[in-house]
């Protein structure tokens, strides 16, 4: 099957034709840095009337690179959420009405699912279950992926996700947005021991992830005007890169036992300026995504896999290596194009979908909050 993808759930507006068979027939990205620039962050109304100019041309170059007409694509799928309402409302309603005037199925996709099936599209041989790092610029956690729709979430961020915790740094060391690139090419020409930065949540019994400490600890290197830049950025990126393996060596240690007791409050899913995003109020596919079941094999997970666009990062892609080699694991990290928000990984996740029967009704509506793992998120609060 062919499947057509649609992603702007975020700043990058993006469109891709994905074959089940895993060819990767197009993929065309409008990203949007110059557009949110002068504000050092996304501002969600720019952005959505970025995506509403620049979707529907993506999408007709994406079939011309491919040599396709829509007639010729089996299925639409787009992101319905998380994310900031009124972009995925752009990507969703285009995909709507492309699937109405051709007669095609529509799959809405989760963004996170994406993200979390995306290395099964760069690696054929990677199989359910596998232990997931999701780090992107909203979201921080752990995640066994026992199928498609059967996430279990192991543990989660109490504050900052980890990108997000790469973009503050790269704002405060004057660097710009986004963050994550510039301070890992900084991080190259550092000492990181030159600098004493906080490892926070470092040992503790439960894999959370804490990165707002460590953000402060930034602010106040650089404000004491004693320490160069590059140690700075080298410093926090080991930083980041120490709690990263603490927490998953502590994930996997526990990764026998079926249940996490201890559930942070869910401070994710803000947009990029900080301020909370409404709460959807709609189950949406919810129902689709927990029934959902495919090649789910009991057992302990082989495979270490790390998605979401802090994957593109080499230092972390090399700790997690070797943290795997040391567990008898494989590894799995998709290339760097996959980690960053793209639609490939959007048509992708709904040509899993596809091959399971699993599509949506032309009235689902867009769900700027859509947890992976819900009961998850519905047990929040009863932690910290
Ligand atoms: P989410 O997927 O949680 O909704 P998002 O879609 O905005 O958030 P992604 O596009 O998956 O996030 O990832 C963007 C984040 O990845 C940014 O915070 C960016 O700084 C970070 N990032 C990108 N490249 C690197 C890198 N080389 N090193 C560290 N961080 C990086
Ligand atoms: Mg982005
Ligand atoms: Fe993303």
């Amino acid at each position: 099957a062919i499947i057509l993808g649609i992603e702007s759930s975020c700043d990058e507006s993006a469109a891709a034709l994905i074959g089940s068979d895993r060819t990767v027939l197009a993929h065309r990205l409008a990203g949007q840095e110059e557009a949110h620039k002068p504000y050092g962050g996304v501002v969600p109304e720019i952005a959505a009337r970025a995506h509403v100019q620049v979707l529907t041309p993506l999408i007709e170059a994406a079939l011309k690179d491919a040599g396709l007409v829509l007639d010729d694509v089996d299925a639409i799928a787009a992101t319905a959420g998380p994310g900031l309402i009124g972009g995925v409302m752009v990507g969703l309603v285009t995909a709507k009405a492309l699937a109405m005037a051709a007669g095609k199925p529509l799959i809405a996709v989760n963004h996170l699912e994406g993200h979390a099936l995306s290395p099964r599209l760069a690696d054929a041989s990677l199989e359910f279950p596998y232990l997931l790092l999701l780090v992107s610029g909203g979201h921080c956690q752990i995640l066994r992926v026992d199928g498609v729709g059967q996430y279990r979430r192991l543990a989660t961020t109490i504050d900052d996700a980890a990108g997000e915790a790469f973009d503050k740094t790269a704002k405060i060391l004057g660097l710009g947005y986004p963050g994550g690139p510039r301070v890992e090419a900084l991080a190259r020409q550092g000492d990181p021991k030159a600098v004493p930065l906080p490892r926070p949540l470092l040992g503790s019994a439960e894999p959370h992830f804490s990165f707002a400490g460590l953000k402060s600890a930034v602010l106040r290197a650089v404000q004491s005007g004693t320490h160069r830049p590059e140690d700075i950025a080298a410093g926090f990126q080991q930083a980041v890169v120490d709690c990263l393996v603490d927490r998953l060596e502590r994930a996997l240690s526990q990764s026998s036992s079926t249940h996490s007791p201890f559930v942070p409050s869910e401070v994710e899913g803000r947009d990029r300026k900080g301020s909370r995003m409404r709460p959807s109020t709609s189950l949406g596919n919810a129902e689709n995504v927990e029934t959902a079941f495919a090649g789910a094999t009991p057992g302990k997970p082989k495979t270490l896999v790390v998605a979401g666009g802090v994957a593109a990062n080499g230092a972390i892609r090399a700790a997690l290596e070797s943290l795997a080699a040391r567990h008898d694991m494989g590894f799995v990290a998709p290339p760097l194009w996959l980690c960053t928000d793209n639609a490939a990984m959007i048509g992708w996740a709904g040509a899993e979908r596809f091959a399971l029967g699993l599509t949506d009704p032309l009235d689902l509506p867009a769900r700027p909050r859509w947890p992976l793992d819900p009961e998850a998120e519905a047990a929040r609060g009863a932690g910290v």
